[in-house]
């Protein structure tokens, strides 16, 4: 298969900088588009795969799954874009397409596994696959998005991943008017998450460990804000919420924000954390409580999630940096101080 050598910024072990590098995208067959990328958000499962604290990062890794730019060249069977459109591309490059998840719009819970972005098994070169971090990408437009065209694009990119993974959820358990629901964690996801359960018409209360996002929290939508750390404040909401969305990226009690749900609440995991997270019974037991678990969204939704922030004007809060203050801004986003999505302006690259 031919293939086109492509400027990139990758890892080539769990402790060592990301730095440039060069990977080679395979040239457009019929169902491809070729997508120049202009932005490309950071997402905390970048860190977490680029340092394998998932296990099982094949090096060098080429991280990122919040891209958009525009489309440079499309194969001869392509019929959802042309090129100089807008696209997008989040976690998912492919799946199997025809089991019943596929088959019912939810690729991401395709029952071969969908192939990930970036460390997935790239069908066509049969090596792993590479992320926005880069010039350009290829993909099957069936997994490219069309993005609004009134956003500002570089605050665009973070629905790519940030967008649906908190979209999906809030719409899965039946998020809107009436409800009480509860975000943990304001980071990328947690933000998304507080806009998006805000423009449903939910009533929005934010957990934090972070004293100084109280202000900007409630600046994003929140109708009420906890500082998790402070009992009193936790022990306000008890028995208090309809539905929970955790995004938080390392090891914290799940427990004690089980206990802030009603009577048949659901806590939903989105954060990954390296380690497991301890549930006692007694936390889901007496108020028959579910603790579940959500991943992205399917392509279709995607879509639908994309166009509900083009009429709500909805975007990330974005910090645009330059490729070179990539490493910094990876400890910065282990902190917990990002405000409050990273965004590569990916012109920085070709320099
Ligand atoms: P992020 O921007 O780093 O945000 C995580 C937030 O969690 C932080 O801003 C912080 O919020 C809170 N937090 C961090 N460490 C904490 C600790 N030790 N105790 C309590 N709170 C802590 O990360 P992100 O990009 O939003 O991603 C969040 C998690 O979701 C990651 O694990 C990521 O891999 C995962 N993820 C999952 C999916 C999926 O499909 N399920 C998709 C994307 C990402 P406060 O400062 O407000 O406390
Ligand atoms: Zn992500
Ligand atoms: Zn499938």
């Amino acid at each position: 298969m031919n293939t086109k050598n492509v400027k990139a910024f990758g890892t080539a072990a769990p402790d060592a900088p990301l730095k440039p590098l060069n990977i080679q995208r395979r040239e457009v067959t019929a169902n491809d588009v070729e997508i120049e990328i202009l932005f490309c958000g950071i997402c905390h499962s970048d860190l977490h795969t680029a340092r394998n604290e998932w296990h099982g990062t094949v090096y060098p890794a080429v991280l990122g799954h919040e891209i958009v730019g525009k489309v440079t060249r499309v194969g001869n069977a392509v019929t959802k874009f042309h090129v100089g459109d807008l696209a997008g591309v989040g976690c998912m490059v492919d799946s199997c397409r025809v089991c019943e998840s596929c088959l019912e719009g939810l690729e991401q819970y395709c029952e071969e596994g969908n192939i990930q972005t970036y460390n997935g098994a790239d069908k066509h070169l049969g090596m792993q696959t590479f992320g926005g971090y880069s010039e350009s990408i290829v993909v099957d437009e069936h997994f490219a998005l069309r993005i609004p065209e009134n956003l500002d694009l570089a605050a665009t990119a973070p629905l790519l991943c940030a967008g649906i993974t908190t979209y999906s959820p809030l719409k899965h358990w039946g998020i809107g008017p009436g409800k009480r629901v509860g975000v943990v964690g304001i980071g990328g996801l947690g933000h998304m998450g507080v806009k998006l359960a805000k423009a449903m018409g939910a009533h929005v209360v934010v957990f934090t460990t972070s004293a100084a996002k109280q202000a900007d929290a409630q600046r994003l939508g929140a109708h009420e804000v906890v500082l998790s750390t402070d009992e009193q404040q936790m022990e306000q909401q008890r028995g208090r919420l309809d539905f929970i969305l955790d995004t938080v990226s390392a090891s914290h009690d799940i427990n004690s924000y089980l206990s802030l749900l009603k009577r048949d609440g659901t806590l939903t995991l989105v954060g990954a954390p390296e380690h497991p997270l301890p549930v006692a019974a007694f936390s889901v037991i007496p108020a028959r409580k579910s603790l579940a678990g959500s991943t992205i969204g399917g392509i279709a939704e995607t879509q639908e999630m994309l166009d509900f922030c083009g009429e709500h004007n909805i975007t990330s809060d974005i910090e645009l940096i330059d490729i070179r203050g990539i490493n910094e801004a990876y400890e910065r986003l282990l902190k917990g101080d990002v405000h409050y999505r990273f965004v590569i302006d990916m012109a920085s690259l070709k320099n």
